[in-house]
């Protein structure tokens, strides 16, 4: 089914071959979870490359592939399996630059051409079994973040919340976590980005944790922005606005709409309440195999959204030297709206 789709976007784009070297990409195509894969798929054939270590693994994996044995790096392989082709088309952004130039010596007079957007593209809507692996890592992620809870107090260190978050996932099922932990306190919570630090929590701060679970190769992702003892007053309003913002933004989201007007809904209301110069990101980014895949939300997106696509919606506001916050929840697009996949509350919480 997906080598079928892959293939009809092969024809349309007038290439008689591609070469998948992502992980991401090499699963998702052919069921391979091993470190080392390359896939080289044509119009009728499809083969897996890789080392000694992996052979067993590989034909049990990747159904209805040919494994091809490299021990060392395989374009050579890819040089005889190209030949006579036209065209091959190849991920531009995760291929590095010696890979590159070893392939286009290889490929000979075979033209590389980038095929990335066919890949994100056919991973844009998920299937049925993949919507139910991100529900269950939704659902684990849900549960860390009620555990952490009663960790947050004053005292705590960052890091160590970031440590109990990821293991409370690890004890849920989870394999890992799916993006470096953002537990960011106080002043630091102006960070849009603020990883972790060995900062300790201080009474009447605000904390903004933004974790996910990586579950069955998929992501998951949230972000709540909760307070330890009574928060400054302002802290209030900002948490009505992003919340109202958040929550217009999956109101209005459907299928049909561009990726640009569904982040216009968050950023009018913010930018309405006066806060339009402190959101300074997209309001969300679809996540599946990766935690950031296409499409995105935010002021650039044209492309539109369909049934069976998953995003975040996190809409924030920070203010430099002061604080933030953002509320992140994953949504899937369903058939006349969106579905709100994350179950975690989005009340003000105050920890004391
Ligand atoms: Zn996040
Ligand atoms: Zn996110």
């Amino acid at each position: 089914m997906r080598i079928d789709k892959l293939r009809q976007a092969m024809t349309e784009n007038e290439l008689p071959a591609v070469l998948i070297t992502s992980s991401p990409n090499v699963f998702y195509f052919s069921g391979f979870t091993g470190t080392n894969g390359t896939l080289f798929i044509t119009m009728d054939r499809k083969y897996l490359l890789t080392d000694f270590r992996y052979i067993e693994q590989a034909e049990k994996e990747a159904n209805g592939f040919e494994v091809i044995r490299v021990d060392s790096e395989p374009s050579v392989e890819i040089g005889k399996l190209s030949e006579g082709l036209q065209s091959i088309g190849i991920e531009e952004n995760t291929l590095s630059w010696a890979e590159y130039r070893r392939f286009k010596e290889a490929a000979g007079n075979c033209r590389l051409a980038d095929a990335s957007e066919i890949f994100n593209r056919l991973r844009e809507v998920k299937d049925p079994a993949e919507i139910e692996i991100l529900r269950k890592a939704i659902r684990i992620t849900d549960e860390a973040f009620a555990m952490i809870l009663d960790r947050l107090k004053p005292g705590v260190q960052e890091e160590e919340i970031a440590l109990e978050l990821e293991f409370s996932l690890r004890r849920l099922g989870a394999s890992g976590r799916s993006f470096d932990y953002i537990v960011a306190s106080g002043g630091r919570s102006a960070l849009p980005h603020g990883v972790a630090s060995s900062k300790k929590i201080i009474a009447g701060e605000a904390v903004t944790l933004d974790f996910g679970a990586k579950y069955q190769w998929y992501c998951s992702d949230m972000t709540r922005t909760v307070f330890i003892g009574q928060p400054e007053a302002k802290y209030r309003e900002l948490y009505r606005i992003v919340l109202e913002a958040q929550e217009a933004a999956i109101q209005a989201l459907k299928p049909g709409m561009t990726g640009k007007e569904a982040d216009a809904v968050a950023r009018d209301v913010i930018g309405k309440a006066g806060y339009g110069d402190f959101f300074g990101h997209g309001l969300g980014h679809s996540l599946g195999l990766e935690i950031h895949e296409t499409p995105r939300l935010n002021t650039r997106e044209n492309k539109v959204l369909e049934p069976g696509m998953i995003l975040t919606v996190e809409p924030g506001i920070y203010l430099p030297g002061w604080g933030g916050v953002r509320i992140e929840d994953v949504i899937l697009v369903t058939n006349f709206g969106a579905e709100v996949l994350t179950q975690a509350s989005k009340q003000f919480i105050i920890i004391d």
